[in-house]
């Protein structure tokens, strides 16, 4: 089995909302990166990533059960 590629974490900044976010990928050999990237880019959920933006600001963590563990754990020292 050959590899394809390893993954690449690459920060974008959406050309919609201008939002900064991560975009995970694995890239083959030979792929137009450039190209690549600025499609992903262009892609970019504004809306989901404006209501995660928003319920991280107010505070609602809840939704992610490691966080909020963690949040009840340092609650109990
Ligand atoms: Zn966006």
């Amino acid at each position: 089995m050959a590899r394809k590629g390893a993954a690449r974490a690459v920060r974008l900044n959406c050309p919609k909302c201008f939002s900064a976010f991560t975009v995970v990928a694995y890239l083959s050999r030979g792929i137009a990166a450039n190209d690549y990237w600025k499609a992903r880019a262009e892609e970019h959920d504004c809306v989901s990533h404006e209501k995660m933006v928003a319920a991280v600001r107010s505070g609602d963590v809840t939704k992610n059960p490691l966080k909020a563990s963690k949040a009840a754990a340092r609650g109990k020292q």
